[in-house]
């Protein structure tokens, strides 16, 4: 089999030798960190099967069709904010039909933790008893939250974040940054490609320097606390900041106990970072605590900007 997505070489070597041995169960669990390629392998995993060339060539009717969501034995059903019953009901009683040319069905659920509870209890039914020749495969980063008695009827799969090398080549060939810029994204991204192409969107990168700036005191600090605060939470990007906050006092913490600004995650801003990292430590790590601690319940707070607000306030370095 052939897959051309970055990384994950074990889990690839895992699909192939399934597929190869005859193995595939009838449902998998693709489980990982946002953003390194999950639901890429997914469709790969799709062409593989059907592909007029048992390669994924990307050229055939077949694989041109899945890339095109034409392929009439191929369903990615994708929420953004849930998946409701109705968009599974079809697909629930299509299940029991032969595919059309394909040797398999294959129904992709992208975002499968936002299964609504009878979503979720519909697809258990089918998976219960799955009709033959049919793949589900359900892809999540937050696996904790689909159902345990869906989960454990998937063979689940577990995805890393991606390499800095994996990354570094991504940003140069895919996107064809220049080497420098490509690794400075590369140790920003947290290992996902989803935040590499966050970070390289110019007003997002220039928030960074904003961010630093206030936290070091470089700026007045309640003005621009809720200012910020906006912004970051304007567009629900409130993760994707708090994982810079996250890598920026990591880079304190660093070099306050190194001193060296080589192995910082965000070189850019190194000048900014040791004017204010000199005796930083328990900065640092207190900031870190109270970011982890808010990552585990922004989503569930009404107020999310004036939560992010209280953060930001809270990291700002004492004087
Ligand atoms: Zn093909």
């Amino acid at each position: 089999m052939e897959f051309s997505a970055a990384g994950h070489d074990h889990q690839k070597h895992v699909l192939s030798s399934l597929v190869e041995k005859g193995k595939l169960p009838h449902a998998l669990l693709f489980a990982g960190p946002r953003g390194v390629g999950k639901r890429t392998i997914a469709v790969e995993l799709v062409k593989n099967l059907f592909c007029e060339k048992g390669s994924a060539c990307a050229m055939c009717r077949a694989c041109r069709n899945v890339d095109s969501g034409l392929h009439p034995d191929f369903t990615l059903v994708s929420g953004e904010t849930s998946i409701k019953i109705d968009e599974l009901r079809a697909i629930m009683k299509e299940v029991y039909e032969s595919p059309f040319e394909a040797p398999v069905r294959v129904i992709l659920i992208d975002n499968a933790e936002l299964m609504t509870h009878e979503a979720a209890n519909a697809l258990l039914k089918t998976l219960e008893e799955p009709p033959p020749s049919n793949l589900f495969v359900l892809v999540s980063s937050r696996e904790q939250e689909i159902p345990l008695t869906v989960r454990s009827r998937c063979m689940r799969l577990g995805f890393g974040p991606l390499s800095t090398e994996n990354l570094c080549a991504y940003f140069e060939g895919v996107l064809k940054l220049d080497g420098q810029k490509a690794q400075l994204l590369a140790a920003m991204s947290n290992g996902s490609i989803a935040s590499g192409l966050f970070w390289m969107e110019e007003e997002h990168y220039r928030m960074r320097q904003r961010i630093a700036e206030l936290l070091t005191g470089a700026k007045e600090t309640s003005i621009h606390a809720a200012l910020l605060a906006e912004r970051m939470t304007a567009k629900e990007d409130e993760m994707e900041y708090l994982s810079f906050l996250l890598s920026f006092f990591r880079d304190i913490w660093w070099l306050c106990r190194t001193g060296d600004s080589g192995g910082l995650l965000n070189k850019d801003l190194a000048g900014i970072m040791s004017g204010a990292a000199a005796g930083g430590v328990a900065w640092a790590e207190s900031s870190i605590l109270r970011i982890q601690e808010m990552s585990k319940t922004l989503r569930y707070n009404i107020n999310r900007w004036l939560a992010m607000e209280t953060l930001m306030l809270h990291l700002v370095r004492p004087a």
